[in-house]
C-alpha cells in the first residue's frame, strides 16, 4: 500500500542529533570503525523515554509514525556526520534499530489502527525461509541506452510504464540487474506462545519480513519478540485486486528471550505460599491428585506425569555433552481409557505445554521439516514441528502409533540430544527441542490381547521405546469394583455441574452454594490448576537437589538387580538409559517438595514406580 504522506510536525533531526550524541557516541564510533560490517545501530526504547522532554515526544512519534522518525534519524546522522567511514566517506546506508518496547501487542489484538504504526508483538517462530537477495532499487534500461530507476517495495515487483527520460517514448524497458540494488530478505512466521492460550484456542500468526544484517539470526523454535512497523499489502483473490488487506510487520529488530518460564510471574505472595505449601507433608499426595482430578485411579500414572512436570536436571558433561533431564513417559493403552484426558491436562498444570497428535495435520509434524512452499515464494522454508514448539516445556502428543514415517527417526535425536536436525535442499538447521515428552498410543491391534504377549503387541521399535523413562501399558478389563467407581465419579462430575448450572437458574430451596461447592469437592483439584504452574516453575527455576549417599546407594543397587533379572527378548532392554532415568526421577521427587537434597524417600518412591512399568516389559 502506497503510504499516505506523513505531515512533518516541526523537524524533529535536530532533537535525534542531540539524543544520538549523547546517549549513543559510542555505538557511532563502533559503526565507523567497523562500516560495512557493522551498520546497524541499536537504540534503547526507554533510552529515549528517559532524554528530557523532547525524548517523550521522540518516543511518542517513534510509534505513531515510524516512517518519518527513520528519515529524520538518518537526517540527524548525515547533518551531524555522526558516523565517519575508514576512509573519511559518509556511509550509504545505516539501520537504525529500536529495541525494548513498553508494550506488547497480542498477534490476535492487531487492527487496521495499527498500521503504519511501530509495535512490538512477541511469541515463537514457527517458520523460516531461506535467505536470499531481493531487490529494492530496480534499474531498467530503454533500447536507446536510458536508465529508469523505480523502487521496489515487499510484495510485487513493479516495472515502469516505459522510459522515464524526458523526449523518449521507448515503452520497452530491461531490468539491469548488475545496476539494481539488493538486500538481503528472510520471511517469518511467528506464532503466538502457546502459554498464552487458554482453553485449546488454535494460535495466530503474523508474518514479518526481515532485511539485510537481521537475516539469519533466528531459527525456528526460538522465542522472540519482534519491532517493526505493521504494512497492509492488497490481497489479490483469483487475479482480481480485493478490498480485503493482508498484514505484515516490517521488521525492525529481534530481541531473543531465553528465560525459563519468565512468562510465569510469581510475586511474593506467591512465593511464600509455594514454601508454605511445600512443607506440607501431604505434598505428593495433594500434587498427584490435582493432575486431572476429574479421572478415576491411574495413581501410577498421575504420579509419573507428575514427577515429568517437576523434571531432572540437565547436565553439561566436562567432555561438552549434554545429559538431559526432561522426563519422557509413554502411555500405551486400549481406547477410552482416559489417556488423551490425561495429556490434556497435564498442558493446563504445565507453565509450557503443547498437546498436539501425533496424526497432526501440520506439514512439519511432530519434528521439523523443509518445503518449498506458497509461503517462501519459491524459497525453501524451514517449519518446526511440535517438539520445537515445545521447546523448554512439555510436548503432549497424543496418537504416537500414528506418526509419520519421517518423525519416526528424527525422534531418536530430538529425544536424546534434544534438538531436531534437518538437511534438505540448501537448508541445513539444528534446532532445539529441549522438552518432556508425554506420549500415547494404542496397541498395534487396536486393543491389547491379555493372552498374548504384550511385546508383540506394542508397536513402536526398541529404540524408541528405550529412550522413555517410564512406560504404562493401561489395559482395560472389566472389573466390577473399579467400574462401579469409575461409573460413580464421571456422574458425579456431571452432576454436580448441572446442579450449578440449575441452581444459577432457579435457585433449590433449601439448597446454599456452599452445599453445592461441597458436592463440587471430590473432583475439584486440591491445588488449582493456575498455582500449580506457578509451583511447578518456582520449583524448576529454583531448586537443584544432589543425590545423599543413601539414595545413590539405592539407585545403585536396584539398578544392579535389574541388569540380573533382566530378559534380553523383551521389548526394553535394561540399560545405563533406566540408571539416567532414576537419577532424573529421583530429582524430580526431590523437587515437588523443593528439597536441596535427594533422600532415601525419594530413590524408593521413583524404584517403585520404575519397577511397576519394568515389570510388564523388560522382565516378568
Ligand atoms: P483414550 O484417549 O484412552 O482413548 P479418552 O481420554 O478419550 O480415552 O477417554 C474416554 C472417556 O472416558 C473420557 O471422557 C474419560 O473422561 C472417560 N474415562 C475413561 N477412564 C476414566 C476414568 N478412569 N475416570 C474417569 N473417566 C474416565
Ligand atoms: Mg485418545
Amino acid at each position: 500500500m502506497e503510504k499516505v504522506p506523513e505531515l512533518h510536525q516541526g523537524d524533529r533531526a535536530d532533537d535525534w542529533g542531540r539524543f544520538l550524541k549523547s546517549r549513543y557516541k559510542k555505538e557511532l564510533g563502533e559503526i565507523s570503525r567497523l562500516y560495512p560490517h557493522r551498520r546497524s545501530l541499536v537504540v534503547d526504547y526507554r533510552q529515549i523515554e528517559r532524554f528530557g522532554k523532547a525524548g517523550i515526544t521522540l518516543a511518542d512519534e517513534l510509534l505513531e509514525n515510524p516512517g518519518k522518525v527513520l528519515e529524520d534519524v538518518w537526517d540527524a546522522i548525515k547533518n551531524n556526520q555522526l558516523v565517519r567511514t575508514r576512509d573519511g566517506k559518509e556511509p550509504k546506508a545505516l539501520n537504525i534499530r529500536f529495541t525494548n518496547l513498553p508494550k506488547k501487542t497480542a498477534i490476535r489484538e492487531i487492527r487496521s489502527e495499527d498500521i503504519n504504526r511501530f509495535i512490538s508483538v512477541e511469541g515463537i517462530l514457527r517458520k523460516t525461509t531461506e535467505v536470499r537477495p531481493r531487490i529494492v532499487e530496480a534499474v531498467f534500461k530503454c533500447p536507446a541506452g536510458h536508465f529508469t530507476k523505480k523502487t521496489q517495495k515487499y510484495g510485487k515487483f513493479i516495472e515502469p510504464d516505459g522510459c522515464a527520460t524526458d523526449g523518449c517514448t521507448f515503452k520497452k524497458v530491461e531490468l539491469v540487474p548488475k545496476r539494481s540494488t539488493f538486500v538481503d530478505s528472510q520471511k517469518l512466521r511467528v506464532q503466538e506462545s502457546p502459554e498464552g492460550l487458554r482453553g485449546g484456542e488454535q494460535p495466530q500468526t503474523l508474518d514479518i519480513d526481515v532485511t539485510d544484517d537481521l537475516t539469519g539470526t533466528v531459527a525456528p523454535g526460538d522465542r522472540v519478540v519482534i519491532n517493526g512497523i505493521l504494512r497492509s499489502m492488497q490481497r489479490v483473490v483469483k487475479g482480481e485486486k480485493s478490498t480485503v488487506f493482508d498484514i505484515f510487520l516490517e521488521c525492525n529488530s529481534i530481541e531473543i528471550a531465553e528465560k525459563e518460564f519468565e512468562e510465569v510471574e510469581i510475586d511474593e505472595e506467591a512465593e511464600d505460599e509455594i514454601k508454605k505449601l511445600s512443607k506440607d507433608p501431604m505434598i505428593y499426595r495433594m500434587v498427584t491428585h490435582s493432575i486431572a482430578p476429574t479421572i478415576y485411579g491411574n495413581e501410577d500414572v498421575k504420579e509419573a506425569i507428575t514427577l515429568q512436570l517437576f523434571g531432572g536436571i540437565a547436565k553439561e558433561m566436562p567432555d561438552g555433552s549434554h545429559l538431559r533431564g526432561d522426563i519422557h513417559v509413554l502411555l500405551i493403552g486400549d481406547p477410552g481409557i482416559a489417556k488423551s484426558q490425561l495429556l490434556r491436562y497435564i498442558v493446563k498444570c504445565s507453565p509450557r505445554a503443547i498437546y498436539t497428535s501425533g496424526q497432526s495435520s501440520t506439514s512439519a509434524g511432530l519434528t521439523a521439516t523443509a518445503v518449498k512452499d506458497e509461503f517462501g515464494e519459491g524459497r525453501w522454508t524451514l517449519e518446526a514441528g511440535a517438539l520445537v514448539l515445545a521447546d523448554m516445556g512439555i510436548a503432549a502428543v497424543d496418537e504416537m502409533d500414528k506418526m509419520q514415517k519421517e518423525d519416526r527417526s528424527a525422534l531418536h535425536e530430538a529425544m536424546e540430544q534434544q534438538s531436531i536436525s534437518v538437511a534438505k535442499a540448501g537448508i541445513t538447521a539444528t534446532l532445539k527441542s529441549r522438552c518432556a515428552l508425554l506420549g500415547a498410543a494404542n496397541p498395534k491391534y487396536g486393543r491389547f490381547d491379555m493372552y498374548g504377549d504384550i511385546a508383540d503387541q506394542i508397536n513402536m521399535p526398541p529404540s524408541l521405546l528405550s529412550r522413555f523413562d517410564l512406560i504404562f501399558i493401561m489395559t482395560d478389563q472389566p472389573e466390577q469394583k473399579r467400574d462401579l467407581a469409575i461409573a460413580e465419579h464421571i456422574l458425579k462430575a456431571h452432576g454436580v455441574g448441572e446442579l450449578i448450572a440449575q441452581h444459577k437458574k432457579t435457585p433449590i430451596p433449601g439448597v446454599t452454594q456452599e452445599f453445592i461447592e461441597q458436592q463440587l469437592k471430590p473432583v475439584m483439584p486440591d491445588i488449582d490448576p493456575a498455582f500449580f504452574r506457578k509451583y511447578v516453575a518456582y520449583s524448576k527455576r529454583t531448586c537443584f537437589p544432589i543425590l545423599s549417599a543413601e539414595a545413590k546407594e539405592a539407585i545403585v543397587g536396584y539398578y544392579l538387580k535389574l541388569r540380573g533379572i533382566a530378559e534380553p527378548n523383551k521389548p526394553v532392554p535394561v540399560t545405563a538409559r533406566q540408571l539416567e532415568a532414576l537419577v532424573r526421577l529421583a530429582e524430580a521427587s526431590a523437587r515437588i517438595r523443593l528439597s536441596d537434597k535427594i533422600e532415601a524417600g525419594d530413590a524408593e518412591r521413583v524404584i517403585h514406580i520404575v519397577d511397576a512399568c519394568l515389570r510388564q516389559i523388560a522382565y516378568d
